[in-house]
């Protein structure tokens, strides 16, 4: 094979990622193969798992990435259609050196892409601008590999629950959106002992119901109106790929995902007194103070699911998570992102307390805050705005600035956020008070800052 260029906006933070027949084609799927075959030969390995989600285009780059695989000697297991956590898991599993995951996630049906793990770690960044080099001046390793299928569902369904015990029956809802996790939830249900309704479970790759992203509410109204027909304890949602997860209360009302990490973390903190658990800088103030009353040590950290595996495997947290749903368990767990697993945990908490979802979340304190809003800012400029934002900052006084990721403001009234995200071309704002009054006040100061360094503020 020679020498391939990649479209520079396909090599991603996280994934490589494109339109199909566009940006991205069967041939960047190749040589995506063989340039990732060839850091594994070079980090000592010779064995990678690939598997695919249920659009209709993943066959095709499957096959593709297959044989950019073999050509750089690779011995390639086939997993078929899976969710990306059972790639995860096949690396662990079949004790491979690494996986490849075709999949486009939440994004249109006409989108794929591919997530990769290097040895045990998340593959992204700088590693995967690499790929980009080894293409495109052809430093391939060359060799003979070898292809076979595995079938890996009743084994990963046996880890979900090797030991999870039930406390009282649940009636659970689950959205599959017709994305990769139908079949793994599908085994579960069979296998977990609770009243099981499941919408949506075969993967079809047109997403003819609703699209496969809980991080939207109208993607979750099948969910909540067949909670509330049902009288169930509890809604669950995946995205197209079934890493991240969206949950629904019994009175029909999204959870989100700072919430639902408060929820998850009473229980892992009980099992690991003064543990470390990390969320990401979205999340509420209320989280954050949550993990301390439960003795544990809160960490807040950058946004990314690479960043946060990263950060776990640094600090040994047994838990973390992320405003998007993706939830990470070490604890009885590998750490990765899977968001059966999570349900799985959830209901396992949720069986052995007496009170129903809503009132432990209504139990916790009540703040008001915004959405994550999402604003338009070229690629080109949207990290300087936060720069010049920070430096607006220091002429403040009476608050506290963290920049772990973007700014983090806290005042008086509560705290707001401005990150540039590292994925699209758009700046990410939120802001919580304990009051209307306060929050109106931090989002005037909000306003004030963009306004300051020449940005048009979004309509908040
Ligand atoms: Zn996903």
């Amino acid at each position: 094979m020679s020498a391939h260029q990649f479209r520079p906006t396909i090599l991603r933070e996280y994934d490589v990622r494109g339109v199909v027949g566009d940006t991205l084609s069967t041939d960047d799927a190749r040589a995506l193969g063989r340039a990732f075959g060839t850091r594994v030969i070079r980090n000592g390995g010779t064995k990678v798992s690939v598997g695919r989600d249920g659009r209709l285009s993943s066959p095709d780059m499957e096959a593709a990435v297959v044989e950019g695989l073999m050509a750089a000697g690779i011995a390639v297991t086939r997993l078929g259609g899976v969710a990306t956590p059972m790639l995860y898991y096949s690396v662990y599993a079949l004790e491979t050196d690494g996986g490849i995951m075709i999949t486009g996630s939440h994004n249109p049906p006409n989108h794929n892409g591919f997530k990769m793990m290097l040895g045990k770690g998340p593959f992204f960044g700088a590693d995967i601008q690499d790929l980009g080099r080894i293409a495109s001046e052809g430093d391939f390793e060359s060799g003979e590999g070898s292809v076979e299928d595995a079938d890996i569902l009743d084994s990963y369904v046996d880890r979900l629950l090797r030991d999870v015990s039930l406390g009282r029956q649940l009636k659970i809802v689950w959205d599959c959106g017709n994305g990769a996790a139908g079949p793994s939830v599908n085994q579960v249900c069979m296998r977990l002992p609770s009243n099981h309704k499941v919408l949506f479970p075969e993967v079809d790759g047109t997403f003819p119901n609703h699209h496969p992203d809980p991080t939207v509410p109208e993607n979750l109204e099948d969910l909540m109106a067949m909670v509330l027909e049902r009288g169930a304890d509890l809604g669950i949602a995946f995205d197209g790929d079934g890493d991240r997860i969206g949950v629904i209360d019994d009175k029909g009302r999204v959870l989100w995902g700072d919430q639902l990490l408060t929820v998850l973390a009473e229980d892992v903190l009980k099992e690991n007194p003064g543990a470390t658990v990390i969320a990401d800088v979205k999340a509420s103030q209320v989280l954050f103070d949550k993990i301390a009353e439960f003795g544990g040590k809160p960490l807040m950290w950058r946004t990314g699911h690479s960043l946060i595996k990263t950060k776990m495997a640094e600090t040994g947290a047994p838990l973390a998570g992320e405003m998007s749903g993706h939830i990470f368990f070490k604890d009885r767990y590998y750490g990765f992102d899977d968001a059966l697993y999570a349900a799985v945990r959830l209901i396992e908490g949720l069986s052995h307390r007496d009170e129903p979802l809503s009132a432990i979340r209504d139990a916790l304190p009540q703040v008001m805050n915004t959405p994550e809003m999402r604003f338009q800012c070229d690629d080109t400029r949207k990290f300087d705005v936060v720069v010049e934002v920070k430096d607006w900052l220091s002429g403040q006084t009476g608050i506290e600035v963290s920049d772990a990721d973007g700014v983090r403001v806290n005042t008086p009234d509560g705290w707001w956020l401005l990150r540039a995200s590292n994925t699209q071309d758009v700046l990410v704002a939120r802001c919580e008070s304990q009051t209307e009054a306060g929050l109106e006040r931090l989002k005037g100061q909000l306003r004030a800052a963009l306004t300051a360094v020449g940005e048009t503020p979004p309509d908040i």
